[in-house]
């Protein structure tokens, strides 16, 4: 068992049978060892990339770790919500469904932070149902780059993510893989 899985069993709440609570070292107080640890298992199955894509905002702690372990290559991280200080002419767009709230949102990059044939690794805390991935991968291929793979923290992978990418042929790895929850425990 590594570092990750042995702070979830430690550490998390299930709720409902259907969501993984972290938030006591991952997506609202942050534990800088796991956030470490985890993003070495990631640079370990990805380590040629030019850039990392990530959505706010619990992605980017991890993607930031991981890409310092790259060399200190760029984070992008795509936005949910319109700002005044965003141009949209200039924006690649995409909706994303919420997994944790029941909502669509457009989700934009800059078109000058994804560039042709840049290698971009998509790096998040959790995958599900794949839809903030396929998102991401949507903006990377409107920018006419290259996704080396999608790499999340946790996985819950009867949740279907995991195979909708694979079967994009895009390689999948997450450190924490969750094959089921029983009797209120993550079964990895
Ligand atoms: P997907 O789009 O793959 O269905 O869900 C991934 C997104 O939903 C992640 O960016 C994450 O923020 C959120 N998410 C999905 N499942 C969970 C969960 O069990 N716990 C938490 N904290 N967030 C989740």
């Amino acid at each position: 068992m590594n570092f990750l899985e042995e702070k979830i069993l430690e550490d998390g709440k299930i709720l409902n049978n259907e969501i993984l609570k972290v938030d006591s070292f991952l997506n609202h107080q942050i534990d800088p060892k796991t956030i470490r640890e985890t993003a070495k298992l990631m640079v370990s199955h990805f380590p040629k990339v030019d850039k990392i894509l990530t959505i706010e905002t619990s992605g980017i702690v991890i993607a930031y770790a991981v890409a310092e372990l790259l060399g200190d290559i760029p984070v992008v991280f795509a936005k949910k919500s319109k700002s005044a200080t965003n141009d949209y002419s200039n924006v690649y767009m995409t909706e994303v469904k919420s997994f944790t709230r029941n909502f669509v949102s457009t989700v934009t990059v800059d078109k000058r932070f994804i560039k042709e044939n840049e290698n971009i690794l998509i790096v998040d805390d959790f995958l599900a149902e794949g839809n903030a991935a396929i998102g991401l991968i949507d903006l990377i291929r409107q920018g006419n780059a290259n996704v080396v793979g999608v790499t999340a923290a946790i996985e819950k992978y009867f949740q279907g993510g995991h195979e909708k990418i694979e079967k994009m042929g895009i390689p999948v790895y997450c450190p924490a893989s969750i094959k089921e929850f029983k009797d209120n425990k993550p079964v990895f």
